[in-house]
């Protein structure tokens, strides 16, 4: 698979660009205010990109959507319960003292009908709320292999967790669908997460401290 990571300042948080290595098809995760950087490794790549997948709605995830869709012509998923905070990016902005331009309108939520597709992979939307009421874990295999590789959002990181004292956050249900969910999966499943380094299910289970 092809898979490019980029992150910015002011949040470092990490925008990816997923390709299938046969088709040149993709799809681009979270696009914030990396999504320049996001949009040259499409085209270094030669990727065609169908969708933009969002793994929740707080800012630093959405603001760079406008410009991806408008430069790809893609369609912009995510989770419904997310709405709410997406279609409030400005005043997020505003709370962290940021001026942020209003983002289009949502395409499709994802629901229960299946994966989306780009090539030989596959995409499956695991509801993981706790950080936000709309989070969720994309996980990602190709044709005939059953580990996939996931992409987790603000939920779990590498040696911590997400925060849920923004609104509709819960601990409780954080840890749930960290437990429930993404734990599930296999211990040498791989872990993207919104900001950071890499890990696996594995060490998570082993060394996260809010986990043990
Ligand atoms: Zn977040
Ligand atoms: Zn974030």
């Amino acid at each position: 698979m092809i898979l490019e990571r980029r992150a910015v300042d002011p949040f470092f948080k990490n925008g990816f660009v997923l390709g299938c290595e046969e088709t040149r098809e993709g799809v681009v995760i979270d696009p914030g205010d990396e999504v320049e950087e996001l949009l040259a490794a499409v085209k270094q790549h030669g990727l065609a990109i169908a969708n933009i997948l969002l793994t929740h709605a707080h800012l630093d995830h959405v603001t760079g959507v406008g410009r991806a869709k408008a430069a790809l012509g893609a369609r912009v998923w995510l989770h419904r319960d997310d709405n709410f905070l997406y279609d409030a990016v400005v005043q997020q902005g505003q709370m962290f003292g940021l001026r942020v331009d209003p983002q289009p309108a949502i395409d499709a939520f994802y629901d229960a009908k299946g994966a989306i597709r780009f090539g030989r992979y596959e995409v499956h939307v695991h509801h993981t709320p706790g950080h936000c009421p709309g989070g969720v874990c994309l996980a990602v295999t190709r044709e005939g292999e059953s580990t996939p590789t996931l992409f987790v959002g603000d939920t779990l990181f590498a040696g911590s967790i997400g925060r849920t004292d923004l609104p509709g956050g819960s601990s409780e249900t954080l840890l749930q669908s960290i437990r429930n969910v993404l734990f599930a999966f296999p211990d040498s499943t791989v872990v993207y997460s919104g900001h950071g380094e890499p890990t696996t299910i594995g060490r998570e289970k082993r060394t996260n401290p809010f986990l043990q």
